[in-house]
Protein backbone atom coordinates (compact mmCIF):
# COMPACT_ATOMS: atom_id res chain seq x y z
CA UNK A 1 0.00 0.00 0.00
CA UNK A 2 2.81 2.20 0.56
CA UNK A 3 3.33 2.63 -3.15
CA UNK A 4 -0.34 3.22 -3.57
CA UNK A 5 -0.29 5.67 -0.86
CA UNK A 6 2.86 7.61 -2.62
CA UNK A 7 1.30 7.15 -6.10
CA UNK A 8 -1.95 8.78 -4.98
CA UNK A 9 0.13 11.61 -2.93
CA UNK A 10 2.56 12.66 -5.98
CA UNK A 11 -1.04 12.88 -7.65
CA UNK A 12 -2.20 14.79 -5.92
CA UNK A 13 0.57 16.90 -6.23
CA UNK A 14 -0.09 17.25 -9.26
CA UNK A 15 -3.29 18.56 -9.83
CA UNK A 16 -4.50 15.26 -10.76
CA UNK A 17 -7.62 12.48 -10.05
CA UNK A 18 -6.02 9.37 -8.56
CA UNK A 19 -8.59 5.79 -8.39
CA UNK A 20 -8.32 2.89 -7.60
CA UNK A 21 -10.43 -0.37 -8.49
CA UNK A 22 -10.86 -2.73 -5.97
CA UNK A 23 -13.36 -5.32 -7.69
CA UNK A 24 -12.49 -8.29 -7.96
CA UNK A 25 -10.38 -11.08 -6.45
CA UNK A 26 -7.67 -12.39 -9.02
CA UNK A 27 -4.70 -13.67 -8.10
CA UNK A 28 -2.70 -11.54 -10.50
CA UNK A 29 -1.47 -7.68 -8.78
CA UNK A 30 -3.40 -4.67 -10.34
CA UNK A 31 -2.22 -3.09 -13.53
CA UNK A 32 -1.22 -0.10 -12.83
CA UNK A 33 -2.45 2.22 -15.25
CA UNK A 34 -1.63 6.28 -16.19
CA UNK A 35 -4.10 7.95 -17.47
CA UNK A 36 -3.25 11.35 -20.00
CA UNK A 37 -6.23 13.18 -20.60
CA UNK A 38 -7.89 16.76 -21.42
CA UNK A 39 -7.87 19.13 -24.48
CA UNK A 40 -10.34 19.87 -27.08
CA UNK A 41 -13.76 18.51 -28.03
CA UNK A 42 -14.58 15.60 -25.93
CA UNK A 43 -16.14 14.85 -22.79
CA UNK A 44 -12.93 13.52 -20.92
CA UNK A 45 -14.14 13.09 -17.44
CA UNK A 46 -17.31 11.04 -18.43
CA UNK A 47 -14.77 8.77 -20.60
CA UNK A 48 -12.15 8.06 -18.08
CA UNK A 49 -15.45 7.08 -15.56
CA UNK A 50 -16.67 4.75 -18.42
CA UNK A 51 -13.66 2.86 -18.39
CA UNK A 52 -13.00 2.76 -14.78
CA UNK A 53 -16.48 1.07 -14.37
CA UNK A 54 -15.44 -0.87 -17.42
CA UNK A 55 -12.47 -2.72 -16.14
CA UNK A 56 -14.23 -3.24 -12.62
CA UNK A 57 -17.26 -4.64 -14.24
CA UNK A 58 -15.39 -7.16 -15.86
CA UNK A 59 -13.13 -7.91 -12.42
CA UNK A 60 -9.65 -6.59 -13.73
CA UNK A 61 -7.77 -4.86 -10.89
CA UNK A 62 -6.46 -1.69 -11.52
CA UNK A 63 -4.99 0.86 -9.95
CA UNK A 64 -5.27 4.60 -11.99
CA UNK A 65 -3.48 7.71 -11.66
CA UNK A 66 -5.06 10.10 -14.40
CA UNK A 67 -3.24 13.02 -15.13
CA UNK A 68 -5.68 15.75 -16.30
CA UNK A 69 -4.31 18.49 -17.24
CA UNK A 70 -3.40 21.11 -20.26
CA UNK A 71 -7.60 22.27 -20.32
CA UNK A 72 -9.53 22.53 -23.03
CA UNK A 73 -7.92 23.85 -25.76
CA UNK A 74 -5.93 22.55 -28.63
CA UNK A 75 -2.63 22.89 -27.48
CA UNK A 76 -0.58 22.51 -24.37
CA UNK A 77 2.85 21.13 -22.54
CA UNK A 78 1.93 19.89 -19.31
CA UNK A 79 5.18 19.69 -16.47
CA UNK A 80 4.24 15.80 -16.25
CA UNK A 81 6.30 14.97 -18.35
CA UNK A 82 9.69 16.91 -16.81
CA UNK A 83 10.58 14.17 -14.70
CA UNK A 84 12.51 12.03 -17.56
CA UNK A 85 10.89 8.99 -15.73
CA UNK A 86 7.71 10.07 -16.05
CA UNK A 87 6.44 6.11 -17.17
CA UNK A 88 8.28 4.80 -14.36
CA UNK A 89 5.70 2.22 -12.02
CA UNK A 90 3.30 2.12 -14.55
CA UNK A 91 2.08 -1.37 -16.40
CA UNK A 92 0.13 0.86 -19.18
CA UNK A 93 -0.47 4.41 -20.06
CA UNK A 94 -3.60 5.34 -21.82
CA UNK A 95 -3.29 8.42 -24.07
CA UNK A 96 -6.69 9.80 -24.37
CA UNK A 97 -5.49 13.98 -25.16
CA UNK A 98 -6.58 16.37 -27.60
CA UNK A 99 -3.95 18.77 -28.14
CA UNK A 100 -3.69 18.85 -31.66
CA UNK A 101 -1.48 22.07 -32.20
CA UNK A 102 1.15 21.50 -30.05
CA UNK A 103 4.29 20.69 -32.02
CA UNK A 104 7.57 21.50 -30.34
CA UNK A 105 9.67 18.43 -31.14
CA UNK A 106 11.59 18.38 -27.88
CA UNK A 107 8.26 18.29 -25.45
CA UNK A 108 6.72 15.45 -28.02
CA UNK A 109 10.18 13.33 -27.47
CA UNK A 110 10.39 13.36 -23.55
CA UNK A 111 6.74 11.55 -24.41
CA UNK A 112 7.79 8.96 -27.38
CA UNK A 113 11.58 8.46 -25.47
CA UNK A 114 9.87 6.65 -22.34
CA UNK A 115 7.74 4.34 -24.97
CA UNK A 116 10.45 3.70 -26.78
CA UNK A 117 12.18 2.65 -23.87
CA UNK A 118 9.34 0.51 -22.77
CA UNK A 119 6.39 2.22 -21.06
CA UNK A 120 3.08 0.16 -23.02
CA UNK A 121 0.44 1.95 -24.27
CA UNK A 122 -3.27 2.66 -25.45
CA UNK A 123 -3.76 5.21 -27.70
CA UNK A 124 -7.50 6.64 -28.45
CA UNK A 125 -9.36 8.72 -30.98
CA UNK A 126 -8.18 12.14 -30.60
CA UNK A 127 -4.71 11.03 -29.31
CA UNK A 128 -4.14 10.15 -33.17
CA UNK A 129 -4.83 14.08 -33.97
CA UNK A 130 -2.62 14.71 -30.72
CA UNK A 131 0.62 16.71 -32.02
CA UNK A 132 -0.64 16.60 -35.79
CA UNK A 133 0.97 20.39 -36.45
CA UNK A 134 4.36 18.99 -35.51
CA UNK A 135 6.69 18.58 -38.35
CA UNK A 136 8.74 15.10 -36.75
CA UNK A 137 6.89 11.69 -37.46
CA UNK A 138 8.16 10.36 -33.42
CA UNK A 139 4.72 10.94 -32.18
CA UNK A 140 3.08 8.80 -35.74
CA UNK A 141 5.40 6.22 -35.25
CA UNK A 142 4.34 5.01 -31.77
CA UNK A 143 0.85 5.53 -32.67
CA UNK A 144 1.32 2.86 -35.35
CA UNK A 145 -0.66 4.96 -37.90
CA UNK A 146 -0.31 8.77 -39.32
CA UNK A 147 -4.24 10.69 -39.79
CA UNK A 148 -4.67 14.18 -39.74
CA UNK A 149 -8.74 14.29 -40.48
CA UNK A 150 -11.78 12.50 -39.73
CA UNK A 151 -14.90 12.25 -41.92
CA UNK A 152 -18.59 11.99 -40.78
CA UNK A 153 -20.19 10.78 -37.95
CA UNK A 154 -21.98 7.89 -38.11
CA UNK A 155 -22.73 3.59 -37.13
CA UNK A 156 -19.77 2.85 -38.92
CA UNK A 157 -19.55 -1.57 -39.34
CA UNK A 158 -16.50 -2.89 -37.81
CA UNK A 159 -14.93 -5.78 -39.84
CA UNK A 160 -12.54 -7.91 -37.61
CA UNK A 161 -9.53 -8.72 -39.75
CA UNK A 162 -7.56 -11.11 -37.60
CA UNK A 163 -10.28 -13.23 -36.01
CA UNK A 164 -7.81 -15.13 -33.20
CA UNK A 165 -6.29 -11.60 -31.85
CA UNK A 166 -6.94 -11.94 -27.69
CA UNK A 167 -8.39 -7.97 -28.43
CA UNK A 168 -10.63 -8.38 -30.92
CA UNK A 169 -12.09 -11.80 -31.26
CA UNK A 170 -14.83 -11.38 -29.12
CA UNK A 171 -16.32 -8.50 -31.34
CA UNK A 172 -19.91 -10.07 -33.09
CA UNK A 173 -19.15 -9.80 -36.61
CA UNK A 174 -22.54 -7.65 -37.32
CA UNK A 175 -21.23 -4.97 -35.13
CA UNK A 176 -21.86 -1.40 -35.55
CA UNK A 177 -20.26 2.09 -33.72
CA UNK A 178 -22.24 4.38 -32.02
CA UNK A 179 -22.33 7.08 -33.76
CA UNK A 180 -18.58 7.92 -34.45
CA UNK A 181 -15.97 9.96 -36.30
CA UNK A 182 -14.02 7.66 -39.21
CA UNK A 183 -10.77 8.74 -39.10
CA UNK A 184 -8.84 8.92 -41.87
CA UNK A 185 -5.18 6.72 -41.79
CA UNK A 186 -2.87 7.63 -44.44
CA UNK A 187 0.12 5.90 -43.47
CA UNK A 188 0.34 2.85 -41.44
CA UNK A 189 3.29 2.21 -39.90
CA UNK A 190 5.66 -1.11 -40.07
CA UNK A 191 5.47 -2.56 -36.97
CA UNK A 192 1.28 -1.89 -36.83
CA UNK A 193 -0.95 -5.02 -37.05
CA UNK A 194 -4.35 -4.30 -38.21
CA UNK A 195 -6.85 -5.85 -35.87
CA UNK A 196 -10.20 -4.24 -37.85
CA UNK A 197 -11.05 -2.15 -40.57
CA UNK A 198 -14.45 0.10 -41.26
CA UNK A 199 -15.30 1.76 -44.73
CA UNK A 200 -15.40 5.26 -45.65
CA UNK A 201 -19.02 6.21 -46.75
CA UNK A 202 -17.65 8.24 -49.08
CA UNK A 203 -15.01 6.96 -51.02
CA UNK A 204 -15.06 3.22 -49.85
CA UNK A 205 -11.44 3.13 -48.47
CA UNK A 206 -11.01 1.05 -45.60
CA UNK A 207 -9.19 2.79 -42.39
CA UNK A 208 -7.93 0.45 -39.38
CA UNK A 209 -9.83 1.38 -36.62
CA UNK A 210 -8.23 -1.21 -34.41
CA UNK A 211 -4.75 -1.96 -34.24
CA UNK A 212 -1.21 -3.30 -32.21
CA UNK A 213 1.83 -1.67 -32.90
CA UNK A 214 5.41 -2.44 -31.32
CA UNK A 215 7.44 0.73 -30.74
CA UNK A 216 10.68 0.08 -29.07
CA UNK A 217 10.30 -1.80 -26.66
CA UNK A 218 6.61 -0.69 -26.02
CA UNK A 219 3.44 -2.80 -27.08
CA UNK A 220 0.92 -0.50 -28.41
CA UNK A 221 -3.21 -0.97 -28.81
CA UNK A 222 -4.30 2.03 -30.74
CA UNK A 223 -8.31 2.72 -31.38
CA UNK A 224 -9.98 5.74 -33.37
CA UNK A 225 -12.96 5.12 -32.17
CA UNK A 226 -13.81 6.83 -29.13
CA UNK A 227 -15.46 10.25 -29.98
CA UNK A 228 -18.94 10.01 -28.01
CA UNK A 229 -20.22 9.08 -24.47
CA UNK A 230 -22.07 7.16 -26.66
CA UNK A 231 -19.38 4.90 -27.95
CA UNK A 232 -17.97 5.37 -24.03
CA UNK A 233 -20.92 3.17 -23.31
CA UNK A 234 -21.29 0.63 -25.46
CA UNK A 235 -20.57 -2.60 -24.53
CA UNK A 236 -18.17 -3.84 -27.41
CA UNK A 237 -16.05 -1.00 -27.33
CA UNK A 238 -15.91 -1.01 -24.10
CA UNK A 239 -14.69 -4.60 -23.81
CA UNK A 240 -12.13 -4.37 -26.99
CA UNK A 241 -10.49 -1.42 -25.23
CA UNK A 242 -10.53 -3.33 -21.59
CA UNK A 243 -8.91 -6.46 -23.67
CA UNK A 244 -6.39 -3.98 -25.05
CA UNK A 245 -5.65 -2.59 -21.59
CA UNK A 246 -5.11 -5.73 -20.26
CA UNK A 247 -3.01 -6.76 -23.27
CA UNK A 248 -0.83 -3.95 -23.53
CA UNK A 249 -0.11 -4.67 -19.93
CA UNK A 250 1.21 -8.10 -20.55
CA UNK A 251 -1.71 -9.58 -18.79
CA UNK A 252 -3.83 -10.92 -21.72
CA UNK A 253 -2.45 -13.53 -24.07
ZN1 LIG B 1 -13.62 13.39 -31.78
Amino acid sequence: MNRIRARILLCLSLLCGSWLATAGAADEPPIRILLITQGCCHDYDFQTQSMQKALADRKVLSEWTVVAEGGKGTEAEIPFYDDADWANGYDVVIHNECFANTDNPEYIRKITAAHKAGANAVVIHCAMHTYRKTKIDDWREFLGVTSRRHEHKSEYPVRVVVDDHPITREIPKDWKTPLDELYVVEKVWPQTTVLATSVSEKDDKLHPVFWTNQYGQARVFGTTYGHSNATFEDPVFLNTLVRGIQWSAGRLK
